[in-house]
């Protein structure tokens, strides 16, 4: 049996819209399923309220309610008998644009009508939260939170890739309650006996008004959890291995599917977000997919040019020094770089040279030095002075 809208609300038919508002709100608050979870009555309850509110909040539809409202009434809620209603409404030169009876689907708020924003105000109410899903009833599958971490990974470990294990404290079902957050089975409403109604002081006067503690339903869910307190999830230090993917680079962020907090009534669980922070190499430095390191040579090998063991990732390989080399000139080792991963290709290796210059102490080594100093063509300083 479809009530009075204005019933419904708590309001009389000559109330403002600030009353109305207000009345919406408080009924909202109290039957919304967030509060009442589990609850399907206090589900239909606020599911209703909204309704009222979505036709009475409107300056246009409240007209048409208040014309056509015994029709509205003989309509009920059913979707499909709203939308005649709606034409033969609109079609008796009314607006009414919105559609009221199916702003719910199914936890969704969509607020069908024009100008009417459920999230604005039950963010209002609510102080935003509720993130994703909406409001979903309680009772609804819904899925666990993501869950962020960060882990510091050895330089090497992040260019070849590696596995790797992780510790964190990670939201896990509660094992007391086996994550639904109450204890023992399902009963009546300790407030009120199981009759959903229950008695009310009103001044003088007792009045019999739907129970607070379960929201007309009669029925509890069980006490709260005392493991969890109700929450249905406690932290619990875990031990993951974690793949590091080739070449990895500081701020980019691993999945780890389904290891995030679990799920509710059935739901799946979140995705937990790992953020990697590269430790610096003593030697490699990385640039994309390329590395590089700066490798010293005497004036000797510099002058003549040489033929060198140096390092890479893989071990040694031979590199050639050309005859006439010079301080941070780049000799790429192609290949050498980052592994390729994933269809891409591996990176170069870059040895920067740096010449390092003998001590020269004695006359001897001041001699030779200055036959050195012979050998330039020029001024080594010329290109500098041409800059300025
Ligand atoms: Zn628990
Ligand atoms: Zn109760």
């Amino acid at each position: 049996m479809a009530k009075d809208l204005y019933e419904v609300l708590g309001v009389a038919s000559t109330a403002s819209q600030a009353e109305i508002k207000k009345a919406y709100k408080k009924l909202a608050r109290k039957f919304h399923p967030d509060v009442n979870p589990g609850d399907a009555e206090a589900e239909a309850r606020f599911k209703e309220i909204g309704a009222a509110y979505a036709v009475l909040e409107n300056e246009d539809k409240r007209k048409l309610y208040d014309e056509f409202g015994d029709d509205a009434e003989k309509f009920g809620y059913d979707p499909e008998k709203a939308k005649a209603y709606r034409a033969y409404a609109s079609g008796g030169g009314g607006g009414f644009s919105g559609d009221f009876s199916s702003g719910f689907p199914g936890g969704g708020f969509s607020g069908g009508g024009a100008g009417f924003d459920f999230g604005d105000i039950l963010s209002d109410l609510f102080g935003g939260r509720g993130g994703g899903g909406g409001f979903a009833p309680d009772h609804a599958p819904r899925r666990g939170a993501d869950v962020d971490a960060s882990m510091t990974v050895d330089f090497l470990d992040a260019v070849r890739g590696s596995k790797q294990t992780i510790e964190l404290d990670k939201p896990t079902a509660c094992s007391a309650c086996q994550g639904s957050g109450h204890k023992g089975a399902p009963g009546p409403c300790a407030g009120c006996g199981g009759t959903g109604r229950a008695n009310v002081a009103r001044g003088p006067v007792q009045v019999q008004a739907t129970c607070r503690a379960c929201g007309g339903s009669g029925r509890s869910p069980g006490p709260a959890c005392g493991t969890c307190g109700g929450n249905g999830q406690v932290r619990r230090r875990t031990k993951l291995t974690v793949d590091v993917p080739v070449g990895v680079e500081s701020g980019q962020k691993i999945r780890l599917a389904g290891q995030g907090a679990p799920g509710r009534n059935g739901g799946p669980s979140g995705h937990l977000f790992i953020t990697i922070h590269v430790r610096p190499h003593a030697l490699f430095e990385r640039k994309k997919q390329d590395l590089e390191y700066a490798l010293p040579i005497t004036v000797g090998e510099a002058m003549r040019g040489a033929q060198l063991d140096v390092p890479t990732l893989d071990g040694r390989v031979k590199l050639k020094i050309p005859a006439g080399a010079q301080s941070g000139q780049r000799l790429r080792l192609r290949g050498k770089g980052v592994p390729a991963a994933r269809g891409g290709e591996a990176g170069d290796l870059y040895v920067r040279l740096s010449v390092v210059a003998p001590k020269a102490e004695d006359e001897e080594a001041k001699a030779l030095a200055d036959r050195i100093d012979a050998l330039y063509e020029g001024d080594v300083r010329a290109e500098l002075e041409r800059k300025l």
